[in-house]
């Protein structure tokens, strides 16, 4: 019946014309860009522009302003997340005594769940939910940290994920450096930005948010708390036995869905690690099983291994600074959507933790910036520790068609294989040096100079030499070994007391009783696996060098 048709369309039509009429939308159903094409495409930067901008103008609560240019010349956008804080200082936000959470996304720009879950939870804050949360807490929201690559998009980054079928983008930034690796020596102008908001805002708490590209597991979510076997046992012992047990217990509660420490199954002794244990190829089946021997075997007892322990990595970096980190990894082979929604879960469980130990997390944080590490041996290297048999919860994957480009993309099937695996979490010391009164830097050492100030270490000029001091021989040093644009290098060698060293007037001393002892020690030892010598910082000053530029008293 035509009739009753054109009339249904009419009042239909009124409606929408009653809808336009009203002042605006509310924020509530403002939607991502995943939302709105059905999970086949993430964020661009203006997306992402336009919707902090959306959120900032519809809460009171919001504050959407940068911290940095990115290489290629972008601001990047973060939102401070708080009552009374519109047009704020980082002083301003200190002075509130909250504590102080930051919220990193697309470090890795084709891993952008994180991306997306952050607005998502913008949009929460900007409708009124978590108000509980802004009594006990300020948020910093720092969601496409990579912008540079977020928008280098193809089909081709990240082969194997599942999605988002419209592309995403690139791991390196726009220099083609790791961000990920670039907390120590800052070479590019985002991990400048990043390590300036953290002297800037000091935040007690770090969120890391990836997406997995390893091992075929059962989880929707691993995470890492700070793996360097030098960061405070007090940050450390809140984060293992409190905080991840509570985000598990209750994503598992309320979702049913498994998460636990980020790992690869491997066998032990192969180094496991960050893609090693990986599928051989995108889309290939799981190896199948081997012909049948003439004998039964028992298949060889395999290790769940972590990545890796050095600071260039963002937790292993704020767990030197005697924060709170908390990496994440999406699993690649669950579908985006339920990626996004596992790294929602994730952040509202973890902030939910966060309110309700707001001062006991504050507290955590002022004792490990009292504690003395002076006089005690702390690592300069160290190695994955075999510990225990823990039960991982492995998975399986099918393969499923990228309707755009017809790759193999891997598909979470829904099959859990516990497995009883040797713990390869954590790490232990290879080497250990006592921590010294202080270090002495030699003034013209500019490039050393400026990377310890950027990162905030408190160091005094001397106003008359110092005497009575350690001095590095040098027996060994190498560098060749190419990492992220550097020939990486490597001192071996020996401290002893050398009367006759003295560090002259001009030269900056290096208290080691400030907070953040532990980051200059891994700074300023000369063999640290991730110092100023390892990223040719003192190439200058270790020309034919015999000794050490940099002196110590014990
Ligand atoms: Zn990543």
């Amino acid at each position: 019946m035509p009739r009753t048709i054109a009339v249904t369309f009419a009042v239909a039509a009124g409606l929408v014309l009653a809808s336009h009429a009203q002042p605006r939308p509310s924020i509530a159903d403002i939607k991502t860009t995943p939302e709105s094409t059905g999970f086949k495409s993430t964020s661009t930067y203006d997306d992402v522009v336009k919707f902090m901008t959306a959120v900032n103008e519809a809460s009171p609560n919001i504050f959407y302003t940068t911290y940095g240019t990115t290489f290629e010349g972008r601001a990047m956008p973060m939102a401070v997340v708080g009552t009374g804080l519109k047009g704020t200082s980082a002083a301003a936000v200190k002075a509130t005594g909250k504590l102080r959470v930051h919220i990193q996304g697309n470090i890795h720009a084709g891993e952008v769940e994180g991306k997306e879950a952050a607005l998502m939870l913008l949009r929460d804050f900007a409708s009124g939910k978590h108000a509980d949360w802004l009594q006990s807490t300020v948020l910093l929201i720092t969601p496409i940290f990579n912008a540079d690559g977020n928008e280098k998009f193809s089909l081709t980054n990240r082969r194997g994920q599942n999605g988002p079928i419209n592309g995403m983008g690139t791991r390196p930034n726009a220099q083609g450096l790791n961000l990920n690796r670039d907390f120590m020596k800052m070479d590019t102008p985002e991990a400048k930005a990043f390590v300036k908001l953290w002297v800037d805002y000091d935040p007690q708490v770090g969120f890391d948010l990836h997406t997995s590209d390893g091992s075929y597991h059962a989880y929707y979510l691993t995470y890492s708390p700070p793996l360097n076997p030098n960061t405070s046992d007090t940050i450390m012992a809140m984060m293992k036995e409190e905080w991840f047990p509570f985000v598990t217990k209750t994503i598992k509660a309320k979702h049913g869905w498994d998460t636990f420490y980020y790992g690869n199954a491997g066998v032990p002794g192969g180094r496991g690690g960050r893609g090693r244990g990986a599928p051989p190829a995108a889309g290939a089946a799981p190896p199948a099983a081997p012909t049948a021997p003439a004998a039964p075997q028992t298949p060889p007892v395999r290790a769940w291994s972590t990545f890796e322990h050095v600071p260039r990595f963002h937790n292993n970096y704020v767990g030197l600074r005697n924060r709170f980190a908390l990496l994440s990894e999406a699993y690649s082979y669950a579908t985006f959507e339920d990626r996004i929604r596992a790294t929602s879960y994730f952040l509202e469980e973890a902030l939910t933790f966060a309110h309700q130990n707001a001062a006991r997390l504050k507290q955590a944080v002022a004792a490990a910036d009292r504690q003395r590490i002076t006089g005690t041996p702390q690592a300069t290297s160290a190695k994955m520790k075999r510990g225990g048999m823990v039960e991982i919860l492995m998975g399986e994957v099918e393969p499923e068609t990228n309707p755009n480009n017809g790759a193999v993309m891997n598909r979470r099937k829904d099959v859990v294989h516990p497995e009883q695996m040797i713990d390869m979490m954590w790490f232990e010391p290879v080497a250990t040096e006592i921590v010294p009164q202080e270090y002495y830097v030699p003034e013209d050492a500019a490039k050393a100079l400026e990377l310890l100030r950027a990162h905030g270490i408190e160091m005094r000029q001397l106003r008359q030499p110092v005497k009575g001091l350690e001095q590095f021989t040098i027996a060994a040093n190498n560098a060749g070994q190419n990492s992220e644009g550097h020939a990486t290098r490597r001192l071996e060698g020996e401290w002893d007391a050398a009367p006759d060293a003295s560090a002259p007037r001009g030269a900056f001393a290096v208290p080691m009783t400030q907070p953040l002892a532990r980051l200059a020690f891994y700074l300023l030892e000369p063999m640290s696996d991730d110092g100023l010598v390892n990223w040719n910082a003192l190439d200058e000053q270790l020309k034919e060098a015999k000794t050490y530029p940099i002196l110590r008293k014990k």
